[in-house]
């Protein structure tokens, strides 16, 4: 079977096929520029050592330092951070950030570790890659189980390395040690910035149309959340357990506090009256927009055609497999591709890399007032490329991004395509 890399690089091939490009940017950008796999020897609570295999990538640098997050997770390998750091490659392009992409993850479940150990693997994670990150050269952020708490270890380590403060080597890191406000919910409100400001060519409408999150997540309530507070009724929510479904709608903050309260979905309060559903059944379930906001490979060839929503926003990372997505463009769902959607997230981390570079803080007003003014013009513009040229909005992500990162390396000149 093709790795999950191989099936990502396809998406580079197919954009280029839309663009005046030269083969050599493509040959390029084909390969990640650095790859580095560690094992970390870490000290267990009982005194034991125990290794952890450990990766990053810097995937490309051609529009600035590499940028993207730290992911702990038993299934971490490193095809998966190859693949992801291509993504964001591609994401940091979309929202014209001056960065390219990376990706870390250490092969570990969290669950499994101690407070203290945890520490110990993080700091011992910075140890071995401070010479491969650094505030202009790589710059990590919070992913699948890391989170403000992490980095705030690993900025103090890679500070104490380094030998002066240096938050601007992470983000996501706690307001304390200098992360941005309006980070919390950024990639939810990217991706509602784009809904909304998309919302009249999409056939969408607040107090018509009706929307289907899964998730419950940072990134799922905060997005339920904003559309519901617009006149959006969102009729179904999930988490790993399974999804609550009213046609009549929910308020998401209500619902998140039952949650909290009792640790599960059933009888949460809603509108009308709820029924309890699978998670596979919930993708299926009838609404206009389907929000995709918990995890990868989700829609799948299986249950791509008993969709039914007319719009697909994919606020998680690579939740439609590509044959799915095949079957959505045939039938004629638009998917807002993840690139767009949840690029929301590493916008809001470059604006705390800018304020942490300056030593200028902003209020919440000016992040969000900033987020909107990328989010909604690279969403337009991504609309307009897919419309005027025939093709879907996945691929005209890739076109948009592609067009850039090809105008950085043919910048940068030849000699970049040889020496690397
Ligand atoms: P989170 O951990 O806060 O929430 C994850 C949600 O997924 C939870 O509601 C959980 O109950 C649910 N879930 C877990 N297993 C599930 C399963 N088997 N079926 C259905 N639901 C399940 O994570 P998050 O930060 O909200 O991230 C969600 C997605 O968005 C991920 O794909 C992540 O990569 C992507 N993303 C997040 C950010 C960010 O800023 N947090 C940025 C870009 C992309």
């Amino acid at each position: 079977m093709a790795s999950m890399f191989t099936k990502a690089r396809k998406r580079l091939k197919a954009a280029a096929q839309h663009l005046d490009i030269a083969p050599e940017v493509v040959e390029k950008l084909s390969y990640p520029k650095e790859t580095l796999a560690v094992s970390l020897l870490v000290r267990m609570d009982d005194g034991s050592r125990k290794v952890f295999k450990a990766f990053r990538c810097r995937y490309d640098d051609s529009r600035g330092p590499t940028k993207g997050g730290i992911r702990y997770h038993p299934d971490v390998c490193m095809d998966e951070v190859m693949t992801l750091a291509f993504w964001m490659t591609f994401k940091c392009a979309v929202a014209n950030l001056p960065y390219g992409g990376g990706k870390g993850g250490v092969k570990v479940d969290v669950h499994k570790l101690s407070n203290a150990e945890l520490e110990r693997l993080s700091r011992a994670y910075i140890k071995a890659f401070a010479s491969f990150i650094g505030p202009d050269r790589d710059i990590p952020a919070p992913d699948m189980y890391t989170n403000g708490m992490v980095m705030g270890w690993m900025v103090d380590e890679y500070s104490s390395t380094v030998g002066y403060p240096a938050p601007a080597v992470i983000t996501g890191k706690p307001i304390a040690l200098g992360g941005s406000l309006g980070r919390e919910d950024a990639t939810g409100r990217g991706g509602y910035y784009v809904t909304r400001h998309l919302e009249k060519e999409l056939g969408l409408a607040p107090g018509k149309s009706r929307v289907v999150v899964q998730g419950l997540g940072n990134v799922a309530f905060w997005f339920a959340k904003l559309m519901a507070e617009d006149g959006y009724t969102i009729c179904g929510l999930s988490d790993s357990r399974g999804a609550i479904v009213d046609p009549d709608g929910m308020d998401p903050s209500a619902v998140a506090e039952h949650k909290r309260k009792t640790g599960r979905l059933d009888g949460a309060p809603t509108k009308g009256k709820a029924r309890m559903m699978t998670n596979a059944e919930l993708l299926t379930a009838e609404c206009d927009l389907l929000v995709p906001a918990a995890m990868e490979n989700q829609i799948v060839e299986e249950n791509a055609k008993d969709v039914k929503a007319k719009v697909v926003l994919e606020l998680a990372n690579g939740p439609t497999t590509p044959a799915a997505d095949t079957i959505l463009n045939k039938k004629g769902v638009t998917v807002i591709p993840d690139i767009l959607a949840n690029a929301g997230g590493v916008t809001v981390s470059y604006f705390e890399w800018v304020q942490n570079k300056a030593g200028y803080y902003w209020g919440v007003d000016e992040v969000q007032r900033r987020l909107k003014e990328i989010m909604e013009p690279e969403g337009r513009l991504i609309h307009r490329l897919a419309r005027d040229k025939g093709i879907d909005m996945r691929t005209a992500a890739y076109v948009h991004a592609l067009d850039r990162i090809g105008k950085a390396v043919e910048a940068h000149g030849t000699k970049s395509f040889f020496a690397g």
